[in-house]
């Protein structure tokens, strides 16, 4: 079939194979090109591998300290005449490019909340891999069922306490306009921390801690996000910051087990604004991540997913560095984002931007670009004219 982009809001029901591939060499090779990560990680666990900051981390791992990966996601395969989910391209085209550099991968394909996902995972890794020294923990989903009680619970993003009013973009149409979010619920945000807080990840860890599968030394790190005041109401302060709190919490717990059992360490990266997935589906967050980048790129700070992940790595995890923990015990990545000059120029674009100057105060072509990109559109050297085959074995 032909493989165009079918975007529908903020997501794209289509996907491109040979684009997707294209977009994992690119990562990879952003890894290459700065050489090998000193003391890095050799045996590594990813939950949520396929796309975003995961994949980076599987990535940077791999080619950047011959790491073996495990990586865990929820993708849907090709159909009869539909394509797979990006993240089902992404994975097949890193696999081959790991194994093609002599470098072990295999993923499963599943719901990382229940217990059958981990029971299959800990089993794969007993029989192939042994005791992990990293475990990252990237999973951004819009619900989890939960694997005791069986309940569903959807995450939403709202603020909470008042409404929230402020101006957003449409992402299809790059119509700048207000929007008003209603507050959550307190049942809305229980379920958003049940969603997209620190429990999965606490149950991740004591399971492999019973198989006996992490490795002295381990580390374990999930990823956040704090931002400028312009978001807070509808991220900080909101119902994902009210997970995000939950996360930080969860990360003192697992640090405590992680260090009685004698393993590592167990931390929250905060890490930049950047077009995935899961963040073209918050309000205002589109508008404010295509200032920032025409902010950044300006004044040559703008990093992607992969170099924010390989700054985490050699900066602060490897190499001999030690991690540099805030007041709260997180870690940063999001130090140039929130450099005082760079929020100072994103804000002075804020209270100016409408409809009409869209394009020349923003850089909201490049938003647009990295979107379609996380799906495989746009990669130079592809042919979105051809004949593609859709159906893309992930063995
Ligand atoms: P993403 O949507 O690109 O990736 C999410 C991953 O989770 C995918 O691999 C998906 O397959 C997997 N997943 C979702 N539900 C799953 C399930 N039930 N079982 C197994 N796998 C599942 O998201 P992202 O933006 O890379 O987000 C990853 C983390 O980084 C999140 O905690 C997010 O809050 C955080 N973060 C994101 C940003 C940003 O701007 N995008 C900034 C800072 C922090």
């Amino acid at each position: 079939m032909i493989i165009r982009p079918k975007t529908r809001g903020f997501v794209c029901i289509t996907a491109h194979p040979q684009g997707c591939a294209a977009h994992v060499q690119e990562q990879i090779d952003v890894v290459l090109a700065r050489g090998p990560i000193p003391g890095g990680p050799k045996k590594v666990l990813v939950l949520g591998a396929s796309t975003g900051f995961g994949l980076a981390s599987r990535i940077a791992a791999a080619f950047g300290s011959g790491a073996a990966t495990f990586g865990v996601f929820f993708d849907r395969p090709s159909e009869e005449d539909r394509t797979a989910t990006a993240g089902w391209y992404n994975t097949a085209a890193f696999h081959t490019a790991a194994r093609k550099a002599g470098l072990y991968a295999q993923s499963i394909n599943g719901d990382a909340f229940s217990d059958e996902i981990k029971r299959q995972t800990i089993e794969a890794l007993q029989r192939e891999v042994g005791p992990v020294d990293l475990i990252v923990y990237s999973l951004a989903s819009p619900r989890r069922t939960h694997p005791r009680t069986g309940a569903v619970h959807k995450s939403c993003l709202k603020p909470i306490g008042a409404s929230y009013t402020n101006k957003t973009v449409d992402t299809e149409t790059g119509e700048v306009s207000e929007i008003t979010i209603e507050p959550a619920t307190e049942a809305e945000i229980a379920d958003t921390v049940a969603v997209m807080g620190g429990e999965d990840w606490e149950m991740w860890i004591n399971a492999l801690d019973e198989a006996k599968l992490i490795a002295p030394g381990a580390s374990t790190v999930a990823y956040s996000y704090v931002g400028p005041e312009v978001t807070w109401a509808v991220y900080k302060n909101g119902t994902i910051g009210m997970a995000k709190n939950d996360l930080d919490a969860a990360a003192k717990r697992i640090n405590t087990t992680m260090r009685l059992n004698g393993y590592g360490r167990a931390f929250v990266s905060v890490n930049k604004a950047l077009v995935t997935q899961a963040s073209a589906a918050i309000p205002v967050v589109p508008l404010y991540i295509s200032m920032l980048f025409k902010v950044m790129k300006e004044r040559g700070l703008h990093e992607g997913c992969i170099e924010q992940i390989d700054r985490l790595y050699r900066t602060q995890m490897y190499g001999g560095n030690a991690l540099t923990f805030d007041d709260a015990g997180r870690v940063h990545v999001d130090d140039w984002e929130m450099r005082p000059d760079v929020q100072a120029a994103v804000a002075a674009l804020w209270s100016q931007v409408n409809t009409d100057n869209l394009s020349a105060l923003t850089d909201f072509a490049g938003y647009r670009s990295d979107f379609l990109k996380l799906f495989g559109f746009g990669l130079d050297g592809i042919d979105y004219d051809a004949e593609t085959d859709p159906h893309v074995e992930l063995t």
